[in-house]
């Protein structure tokens, strides 16, 4: 779809970049263009096909992500941030990633019991960020209903460890 079409149009590959070695998929072209930021908000919107009350974007492109989605299918959103950065009561995971490690942190006091949330993020690598954040979720007493991303690197095999993490469906626009 236009999506597709969009991130491979403008989606920016930068070398060495968090760290030597790394090749970085920058999609911030495609959320600067308005018919690629609603392209994608729409494919993410429909990637997952259990209904979902709450969005979770994931610290820091999800957040962008995940806010669009909520307003375009009438949710809520959550962010998922890295450490340090919530003011209120917070429950955290460590969690290792392609480069490095780090912990993300939630406020369950803004997860209604039971909700059914959507977890958004623009790329899963080694998918130690969307299974840190799945586990927070859970622990908060939500329900995942999916886990939608703008891009998958295969190859890092991130998927496996999202669903370690979770049943609900890992989906990928491309
Ligand atoms: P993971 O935890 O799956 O290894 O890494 C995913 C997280 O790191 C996501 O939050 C994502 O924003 C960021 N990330 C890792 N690799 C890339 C990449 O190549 N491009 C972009 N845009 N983000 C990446």
């Amino acid at each position: 779809g236009s999506a597709v079409t969009a991130l491979e149009q403008l989606t920016r590959v930068v070398s060495d970049f968090p760290s030597a070695g790394v090749v970085f998929r920058d999609i911030t072209p495609v959320l600067a263009d308005p018919g690629g930021l609603m392209a994608v908000t729409q494919a993410l919107s429909v990637a997952v096909t259990q209904p979902f009350d709450l969005v979770a974007g994931l610290d820091a492109r999800g957040f962008l992500l995940g806010a669009a989605v909520a307003v375009h299918t009438g949710c809520g959103v959550l962010a998922i941030r890295k450490a340090g950065k919530l003011a209120g009561a917070v429950i955290g995971k460590d969690y290792s990633l392609e480069y490095g490690t780090g912990r993300l942190e939630l406020h369950p006091d803004d997860v209604p019991a039971g909700a059914r949330v959507l977890v958004v993020d623009d790329v899963l690598a080694t998918g130690g960020t969307a299974a840190a954040a799945c586990s927070l979720l859970i622990q908060a007493g939500a329900r995942i209903a999916g886990v939608a991303v703008v891009m998958e690197l295969v190859d890092l095999g991130g998927r496996a460890r999202v669903e370690a993490a979770t049943d609900a469906p890992v989906v990928a626009i491309c």
